[in-house]
């Protein structure tokens, strides 16, 4: 058994939504616990760094622009397999694609307001985790 964190954010457009309270039943429901949670209006210098991996794609600057146009829930989430599951209940980037019932299906509009993000894997898991908690969140 791997018990893992993972770093999520509830994007501005799903906080605009109401749906906080509903994306967290499905973490919880799906065997996530929030380990650490904190709710942050993103300044463009923090946004730009968190998505750097990204900084010379075209869509960048929008990507930046809408992560900073209202508040966020950052969450760290910790369960068997947290990355991938984590995963599996955001469903593809583009909800057109998302698969039914994911939150990226039933909570978003386009590939850009897309209501949420996890971590893709370990290495980025650990370093979005310690980006808005620090070391301490890693957990043990
Ligand atoms: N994105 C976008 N346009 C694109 C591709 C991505 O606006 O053509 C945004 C989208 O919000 C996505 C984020 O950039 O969630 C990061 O892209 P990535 O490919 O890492 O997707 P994710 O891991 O979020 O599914």
């Amino acid at each position: 058994m791997t018990v893992e964190r993972t770093l999520s954010i509830i994007k501005p457009d799903a906080v605009a939504k109401n749906v906080i309270g509903k994306i967290y039943s499905r973490f919880e429901d799906a065997g996530l616990r929030i380990v650490a949670a904190r709710m942050a209006q993103l300044s463009q210098a923090e946004a730009e760094g968190f998505y750097a991996v990204h900084s010379e794609r075209p869509f960048f600057k929008d990507l930046v622009a809408f992560m900073t146009s209202g508040p966020v829930m950052i969450q760290a989430l910790e369960g068997e397999n947290a990355i991938a599951r984590n995963r599996e209940l955001m469903g593809a980037t583009n909800p057109q694609e998302a698969a039914p019932g994911t939150i990226r299906a039933d909570f978003a509009e386009s590939i850009d307001a897309n209501a949420v993000h996890g971590s893709d894997g370990p290495d980025t898991a650990r370093t979005e985790i310690v980006y808005f908690f620090g070391e301490d969140a890693l957990g043990a």
